[in-house]
């Protein structure tokens, strides 16, 4: 006869065969946003995506424990410069590139359907990829920005050299795929690029660079877009040029790309991050004097978004384990899920994911049609980019780390995703631009192109589409946003960066609220689009970790939002 054993472990066991079917409110948003007769188009490519995402988890977890190791040189003491990845961080490429996360994006068959969609399309997808590999989003993020940068350019992407390039960048075969990188940042500093010393000479039709980068993700990629110094040129931005890097061209070009050493990271372990001499590396100029900083700009725009979509794709991942472990786990006789203060605390984090994500895949759709020739769309994108990465950066960093307080010590330990989550989404707020810099950078955009007027007029859209809703409140405050800002402006230069940022973010703040209002009016999000509202609309941004007001309306958001964002079986 078996002895009944008691279950004492009280550790639910959480995983996932499908992180796009784990997301019955993202497809609801997917649905709405793309139309319901092209999201069953794209439906494959996501749900392929999202397989990727839950078989990722455990070939993450062993990459980023056994990370790349750099091979200076070969057994006769050559030098080689040689990256040598773990076999599941091929793997993940062979889920991630090889699905198509990139190459999508290039297809002809796909443009010629979906075009206007093209980044809402590809970063929809590639956000349940990143929800369990932020390190390897990296690279797929430089690799589809050197292809954007090179099919913008005026000589047009069919420049032998150019389409050579995109054609590589754009496969899914591993054998042709090649990888970007995009090295700016050198020891005296990443955010003043103007600083910049690398050295561009003119060799004949080419060029060759020398000296120092300090930073250099996805350092052994074949296609690296690199700023250098014209000759002779002006001081700052406006003397650098952009020049287009191949590691295979011209033949031995790879020798001339020393590799210093490997950074030792707190995060994004499983993907390689160098230190780089150029030693009369042969490049391609790309644009030169006045242009090559702009041409970079480009590239920033489009790996600001992807940081943003990785930050959201974070706490994603973070909630979502919380609500599993928490549907499971008993204390006080009770399951967590049905504490009262657990779910006030998870209902704030699902509204803040649920309004971040909003704002984020909102201005994705905005850069979709500021490429389609939409000129306000344009003005929107320079100041939504920098908001959207500033604001997603902070909370992925505050939310994963509230995450793991609430599923509790287990999630402290290196066997759950969440010490990783929190590695990895401590850097999104620092790459690809600082939140000062942000905050900077959408100043810049206020003054030189009047980029506040096409926000406001967004959130005025947003209202304007939800006006059988209580709009009161966001007016108010975005009358507010407008008053504050026209009092900064006068301020003199130094001080209006000093007040800069707080108006960023209470501006984020209530463009958040306008587009969870707005995305209210489709009735299966308008449940959890009012539930986050009525949170996010008590509680300053990302700060406090539960929200006040009247308790009893609070605690109805809460069986909402908690239900909203999982599946339940
Ligand atoms: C893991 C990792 C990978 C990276 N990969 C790459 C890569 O592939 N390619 C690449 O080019 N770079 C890369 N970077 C570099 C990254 O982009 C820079 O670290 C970042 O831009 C900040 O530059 P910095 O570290 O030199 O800091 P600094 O520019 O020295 O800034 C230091 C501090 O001063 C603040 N600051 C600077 N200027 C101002 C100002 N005017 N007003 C107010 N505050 C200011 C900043 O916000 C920051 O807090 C990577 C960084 C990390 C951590």
């Amino acid at each position: 006869m078996t002895v009944p054993i008691p279950d004492l472990i009280n550790t639910p066991d959480v995983g996932f065969a499908n992180l796009l079917d784990e997301d019955p409110l993202g497809r609801a948003f997917w649905t709405y946003w793309f139309g319901a007769s092209r999201y069953s188009k794209l439906h494959k490519h996501f749900s392929a995506l999202g397989e990727s995402g839950a078989l990722a988890t455990v070939l993450s977890a062993r990459a980023d424990k056994q990370g790349p190791v750099l091979q200076t040189h070969d057994a006769r003491g050559l030098r080689i410069d040689r990256v040598i990845q773990h076999p599941d961080y091929r793997e993940l490429e062979k889920l991630s590139y090889g699905r198509g996360i990139v190459g999508i994006k290039y297809q002809a068959e796909f443009l010629a359907r979906h075009r206007a969609y093209r980044h809402l399309a590809g970063f929809g997808a590639g956000y349940y990829f990143a929800q369990s590999e932020i390190g390897l989003y990296c690279p797929i993020c430089m690799t589809d920005g050197v292809g954007r940068v090179l099919e913008r350019q005026p000589e047009g992407p069919q420049t032998p050299l150019y389409e050579m390039t995109i054609a590589h960048l754009s496969a899914s075969d591993p054998e042709q795929c090649w990888q970007g990188a995009m090295f700016l940042t050198e020891k005296q500093g990443g955010s003043d690029v103007g600083a910049n010393a690398v050295t561009a000479t003119r060799h004949g039709r080419r060029w060759l660079l020398n000296g120092d980068k300090w930073f250099c993700s996805n350092v052994a990629a074949d296609a690296i877009l690199a700023l250098a110094r014209m000759p002779g040129g002006a001081p700052g931005t406006r003397g650098l040029g952009l020049f287009l890097v191949l590691r295979r061209e011209p033949a031995g070009n790879s020798a001339t790309i020393r590799i210093n050493r490997l950074k030792d990271k707190l995060g994004v372990r499983s993907m390689p991050t160098g230190e780089v001499t150029f030693e009369n590396t042969g490049a391609f100029l790309v644009a030169g004097e006045n242009e090559g900083f702009k041409q970079m700009a480009e590239m920033l725009n489009l790996s600001r978004l992807y940081n943003a979509v990785a930050s959201v794709a974070g706490m994603r991942r973070a909630v979502l384990e919380a609500l599993k472990y928490g549907a499971g786990r008993l204390a006080f006789g009770r399951r967590l899920d049905e504490l009262p203060l657990w779910r006030a605390a998870m209902a704030d984090l699902i509204a803040e994911h649920l309004g971040i994500f909003a704002l984020v895949f909102t201005t994705v759709g905005a850069l979709d049609s500021a490429d389609n020739g939409n000129e306000e769309a344009r003005k929107l994108v320079r100041i939504a980019i920098p908001m959207a990465k500033a604001l997603s950066g902070k909370l992925a960093v505050f939310a994963v780390s509230e995450a793991m307080e609430a599923i509790g010590g287990n999630a402290y330990i290196e066997e759950s995703i969440l010490p990783r989550l929190l590695r990895d989404c401590q850097v999104l707020p620092i790459w690809e631009g600082t939140t000062h810099i942000l905050t900077l950078d959408a100043l810049r955009a206020i003054h030189k192109e009047g980029s506040h007027e096409a926000l406001f007029a967004r959130i005025r859209l947003a209202l304007s589409r939800a006006k059988k809703l209580d709009t009161g409140q966001v007016k108010a405050r975005l009358d507010n946003d407008v008053s504050r800002l026209d009092t900064l402006l006068k301020l003199p230069a130094e001080h209006q960066q000093r007040e800069a940022r707080q108006w960023l973010e209470g501006a984020g703040r209530t463009f958040t609220l306008a587009l969870l209002l707005e995305n209210a009016v489709h009735p299966p999000l308008r449940e959890a689009c009012l539930a986050a509202y009525q949170r996010l609309s008590v509680r300053p941004s990302g700060v406090t970790p539960v929200c006040h007001g009247n308790p009893a309306a609070l605690a109805d958001t809460e069986a909402v939002l908690l239900d909203s964002a999982i599946r339940r079986a």
